[in-house]
């Protein structure tokens, strides 16, 4: 491996390319039309041009993307998150056409890219799950089911992320209706119809494992992050590690995670998500075969190079470290600073960042995509940057967070720094539960 495409925008395309040139390789930039001009292409040891701005012509073009490969003489791609990250036809493409894919086999994005198949390979691992059915098809078959799952479920479907595809059903007779609307909005949304049952654990904590696997039998994890702090199921806030999680907890889940990463074979990056109920019972509930957002904080409190890890594995090299050479040290908490207003429900709002001031200081990252005089596209996810903060206490991590979202200067776009600023001494009592901030904002 020597030269790595990147196949993706924004800050996950300046954050791999980074990371190719900390560890040696060469990095090629592809971008849409509305990219031409953006940091990261700058950034990189060579860019190609692969479409027009809808991520249908470009980024979601997997024609384009291969085909800028080979014009370019990449022999990887790092997918990032989104887009093709997650799409095994495309990561099987890659590998018959002689390149490295820098995530897990094309075969195992099969079994975990798909919820339901993901649910039965948790179970044959021993890894609790959400209560929950296996696909249905007929109003029929889900009524029956459901009967089992019970009330309050939700209509899951199997192909869904990003917080899409999820709709609740609180009584048998609203199955009738919503089961074919799920339905059809999921072939629409993910191209695949198939949804399943899931019953609603209320006031659950998303705790999510971030595991590493490489192809000489080592298969780790890199603890959890908290991810509670949600609206609409897309995560705004989160924090590693999760704030009070009883040390017998954070043992069993990241057990749990590993089991189920080494009983199907996983390679690669990975993060697998749970429930935790108020019980102090886990359940699974998908995985991400993929980096994550949010995987900045784990980086903070393992002083792991999660991306490097990635390109190390895809080359074909050991992990550079064992499990028992992993401790958590201190806290850090990433705030998702999006194009979005929220006095008008959150809606995205695109436009120029006229001014872009970033803020400094111990323990402050900010990963972004973008600089001062930047367009904020219509065309891709409202991310504009990811405030990521560590202290040495949690306390010390939301302080400095609190700090960096004040120091955060912009102009040209609504955004939800101000949300963040309010929100932050909210958090510091501890965890909350994934309707806290809808609740909340209410
Ligand atoms: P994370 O846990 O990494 O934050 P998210 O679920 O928020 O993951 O998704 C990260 C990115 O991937 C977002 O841009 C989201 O829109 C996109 N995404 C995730 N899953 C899908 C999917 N099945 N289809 C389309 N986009 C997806
Ligand atoms: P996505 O692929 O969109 O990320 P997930 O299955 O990870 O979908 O769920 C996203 C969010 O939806 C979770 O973090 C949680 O807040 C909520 N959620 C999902 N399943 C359940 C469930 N069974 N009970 C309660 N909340 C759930
Ligand atoms: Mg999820």
């Amino acid at each position: 491996m020597r030269r790595v495409l990147v196949a993706n925008r924004g800050e996950i395309a300046l954050r791999i390319i980074r990371a190719c040139h900390h560890a040696g390789f060469e990095a090629v930039a592809a971008y849409s039309d509305a990219d031409t001009a953006s940091r990261w292409v700058e950034l990189a040891d060579d860019a190609v041009h692969i479409g027009g701005s809808p991520a249908a012509k470009s980024y979601l073009n997997a024609d384009a993307v291969l085909d800028a490969a080979k014009r370019s003489g990449a022999d990887a791609i790092h997918p990032g998150y989104g887009f093709l990250a997650e799409n095994a036809a495309f990561a099987r493409r890659v590998a018959e056409a002689g390149l490295t894919f820098v995530g897990p086999p094309a075969e195992v994005i099969e079994k975990m890219g798909d919820k339901a198949t993901a649910r039965r390979m948790a179970q044959e691992a021993g890894v609790p799950v959400v209560p929950g059915s296996d696909p249905v098809t007929s109003v029929e078959a889900a009524e029956a089911a459901a009967a089992e799952v019970g009330f309050p479920l939700l209509v899951k479907a199997s192909a869904g992320g990003g917080g899409r595809g999820i709709r609740p059903v609180g009584a048998p007779d609203e199955l009738a209706a919503v089961l074919p609307t799920a339905q059809a909005e999921a072939s629409a949304a993910f191209g695949d119809g198939t949804v399943y049952l899931e019953r609603l654990i209320e006031r659950a904590r998303h705790i999510e494992v971030q595991v590493l696997a490489d192809h000489h039998g080592n298969a780790v994890h890199a603890f959890e992050r908290d991810c509670s702090v949600q609206r609409r199921r897309q995560k705004l806030i989160e924090e590693a590690p999760a704030p009070g999680l009883p040390a017998e907890v954070r043992t069993a889940i990241t057990d749990a995670a590993v089991r189920l990463a080494r009983h199907v074979g996983y390679r690669n990056a990975g993060t697998v998500e749970f429930l935790l109920a108020e019980d102090g019972q886990f359940h699974f509930i998908e995985m991400n075969t993929r980096i994550q957002v949010e995987h900045p904080i784990t980086e903070c409190v393992t002083g792991v190079d999660l991306v490097a890890e990635q390109l190390r594995i895809a080359s074909g090299a050991p992990l550079s470290f064992a499990q028992d050479d992993l401790a958590l040290t201190g806290a850090a908490v990433e705030l998702r600073i999006n194009a979005e207003d929220p006095d008008a429900d959150f809606r995205p709002a695109p436009g120029e960042l006229s001014v872009f001031d970033l803020p400094g200081g111990p323990g402050v990252r900010v990963d972004t995509g973008f600089t001062a005089g930047d367009r904020i596209s219509p065309f891709y996810d409202s991310m504009i940057a990811k405030l990521v903060c560590w202290g040495a206490t949690r306390e010390e991590a939301l302080s400095r967070a609190r700090q960096a979202v004040a120091e955060l200067r912009f102009e040209g776009v609504p955004s939800t720094a101000g949300l963040h600023a309010r929100l932050l001494p909210q958090l510091a009592p501890g965890p909350v539960h994934t309707r806290w901030l809808e609740e909340w904002l209410r």
